[in-house]
């Protein structure tokens, strides 16, 4: 939203850019006018031989020879008789010879050169009788200056005419304009701006909340603060996965702080021309500190404050690395602002320049983490305010233990999607199976029923689908499962999902458990049509993935020690060599496929073992489609590791093939 005093005046007349169109016109026919109707009519052109021959039949009376080098004509004037004669009377120029009536001329020649066109004259002049006469300089002042200033007025007026198509396109606003595109296109919100969005808005985030809190409190009361010696801190920087709610906290600090905030967005600063960024940043800070105490929030801020490179080798990022000096200038430059904060939020803390984030500008980092099963739950509680529900059957703690791994947007985008789900089928509020669509939705994509599938395929999916439930029932660290499908959803043809616990560390055998349950799709197939299929794809990419971390990240291997080739500051990204030997890059790949081949033997034993159990539930799965953890019991027995499948979750409950 711009400054409304920038708005133009409701009333003002709306300039046309027909005015420009109808004063080109004018000008041209005015100068048509004037210089084609000059005194001496309006003659027929002719060459120099027609000229001579005319002046040799005695047909001319007259020559009048105009010596202006701008207009080297001469004027043919004929005798009274010659008038007459038929191969004057044709209409000359299209009919149009109405001068010769008052005594214009009837022809006009122009001459090249008037010494050579005089000599030819004199040698005729004997024997003819004709008079040369020398016109003084045609008095055509005011065609010639419309000559003059036609162009220049034409190229004003394309570029007024350009100049305001540039300023009422595009964002509007100052920054729509070409004379303001240094002009910083921030929005401003104030007191006068109606900001809905407040703090209860947030849910969870409470760490973030309280840091984001002070800030404002920072503002609105200085002093308390100053009085014990301390500064106020110049910057903060929301860090977090996608969706988890900084551009949120930032929208209610605007809501609650009742001070002016300014939001823009990092590719706010970016435009085509060089040197426009850095105007923007200035300008920005100006603004800023003439309304102090504000704040500035910069959305995206990855989008202008990426690593400065050392060598440019093309040059393109020279107008980013301004715009960033600028920055870092106005954050903690010479000239300290006084009382303006700046918000930024990114999700690529990673990338930043490390100049950004040192103290003295953005002094504090704040981590939006992705939401535990508590803040889901108030998430939820959010969402469901304005959706009309069913709300009484729906258990939001529920809800929040179904959607591990799940962001705020992400959440948000389940309780629309149940909304959608519900309002398809002609219901009058949305219930708690709508809800639990809505999940099975957005994590395995849309239910593709009319697939064609072929029988053969289909129990081929039911029997990789039962492996992992069984194997994973069998082990003792495999995630608790919750359902089995072979609907097919997105691009998966069937899923089991899982509850995975949450884990702050992992142990080996913990992951090797996981690894043989993901195997379990393969095995089954194995074991019960002696063929394996391409359909466990996902399995094998997520176990190698496992594996190859177990090795080379994690040190969980004995051959190869206590070691690891990951890096966490991320400098290495463009390093293309490894940082070990050719000699360890193999006994890394012969340890990765070891892991995994140990775990498929041990996945087909289990199955091997159970493979009365995997039929009856493959043949349970191929009737009912779905089927669920009572199913299970029902064949298997209760599963004697679940201790606590409630328990709190963060990874994505899948298992797709
Ligand atoms: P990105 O980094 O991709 O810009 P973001 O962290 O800025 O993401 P937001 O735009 O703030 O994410 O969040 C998107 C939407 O998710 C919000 O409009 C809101 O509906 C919902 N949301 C996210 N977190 C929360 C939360 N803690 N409480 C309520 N709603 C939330």
């Amino acid at each position: 939203m711009a400054d409304k005093s920038k708005k133009p005046a409701p009333n003002k007349p709306k300039f046309s850019a027909w005015w420009i169109y109808t004063a080109i016109i004018l000008v041209f026919l005015a100068l048509n006018f004037f210089s084609s109707s000059s005194d001496h009519g309006n003659p027929k052109e002719i060459l120099e031989n027609q000229l001579l021959t005319f002046i040799k039949d005695g047909d001319v009376k007259r020559i009048d020879i105009n010596k202006s080098a701008s207009n080297q004509v001469a004027y043919i004037y004929l005798t009274d008789e010659a008038k007459n004669k038929d191969k004057h009377t044709k209409p000359a120029n299209n009919g149009m010879n109405f001068f010769n009536s008052t005594g214009g001329a009837e022809y006009e020649y122009r001459y090249g050169t008037l010494e050579n066109f005089e000599n030819s004259l004199a040698a005729l002049k004997d024997e003819n009788n004709f008079k040369i006469q020398y016109l003084k300089p045609e008095n055509n002042m005011f065609s010639d200056i419309l000559i003059t200033l036609l162009p220049i007025a034409i190229i004003i007026g394309i570029w007024i005419f350009i100049m305001r198509r540039m300023s009422s396109g595009g964002a509007g606003g100052a920054g729509g304009q070409i004379f303001n595109i240094g002009k910083s296109k921030a929005k401003l919100f104030d007191e006068k701006t109606d900001v809905k969005t407040s703090f209860k808005d947030v849910a969870g985030l409470e760490g973030a909340k309280e840091e984001v809190q002070e800030i404002v409190d920072f503002l609105k009361n200085p002093e308390k603060y100053t009085n014990l010696g301390g500064k106020i801190p110049k910057g903060a920087l929301l860090v977090g996965p996608p969706g988890t709610g900084k551009t949120l906290l930032a929208k209610a600090v605007a809501g609650e702080a009742k001070v002016p905030f300014f939001s823009l967005s990092g590719s706010d600063f970016v435009e085509m021309f060089v040197g426009v960024g850095a105007s923007r940043v200035r300008d920005l800070f100006k603004q800023a500190k003439e309304k102090s105490p504000a704040i500035i929030f910069i959305d995206e801020i990855d989008a202008i404050g990426r690593a400065r490179g050392k060598a440019n080798f093309s040059g393109s990022n020279d107008e980013r690395e301004n715009t960033l000096n600028q920055l870092l200038t106005e954050m903690d430059g010479f000239g300290t602002n006084t009382n303006v904060i700046v918000i930024a939020a990114t999700n690529r803390a990673d990338v930043l320049d490390t100049a950004l984030m040192r103290a003295g500008r953005f002094d504090r980092q704040i981590y939006v983490d992705l939401p535990d099963v508590r803040e889901r739950k108030e998430i939820f509680e959010v969402h469901l305010r304005p959706l009309k529900k069913v709300a009484e059957e729906l258990d939001t703690e529920f809800m929040a233990k179904q959607t591990p791994g799940f962001s705020g947007a992400d959440i948000a985008n389940v309780c629309n999607e149940a909304a959608l789900i519900a309002a398809r089928q002609g219901k009058s509020a949305v219930g708690r199976q709508d809800f639990l669509d809505a999940v099975d939705r957005i994590v395995g994509g849309l239910e593709k029923k009319n697939k064609i599938i072929t029988p053969d395929e289909k129990k081929a999916i039911a029997f990789h689908e039962a492996g992992h439930a069984t194997v994973s029932w069998m082990l003792e660290h495999a995630a608790p499962l919750v359902k089995v499908t072979i609907v097919p959803r997105g691009r998966s043809l069937g899923a089991a999902w899982y509850l995975p616990e949450e884990r702050l560390i992992v142990r080996p055998e913990q992951m090797l458990d996981e690894m043989c349950a993901a195997m379990g799709g393969r095995a089954a197939e194995k074991v019960t049509f002696d063929k394996i299929s391409t359909g466990a794809l996902s399995d094998l990419e997520k176990v190698t993935k496992q594996a190859r971390m177990m090795v080379t990240t994690y040190g969980l291997n004995d051959e190869i020690g206590n070691l690891t080739y990951y890096d966490s500051s991320g400098q290495n990204e463009y390093n293309f060599s490894k940082p070990y030997s050719e000699k360890t890059a193999e006994l890394i790949d012969k340890e990765i496929s070891k892991i995994i081949e140990e775990q498929y033997q041990r996945a087909i034993q289990i199955l091997e073992d159970n493979k009365d159990k995997l039929n009856e539930l493959a043949e349970v799965l191929l009737d009912k489609e779905v089927i669920f953890k009572d199913n299970l019991e029902k064949i298997f027995g209760k599963r004697p590791f679940d201790k606590n499948i409630e328990a709190e979750t963060k990874n994505l409950p899948v298992s797709e093939s």
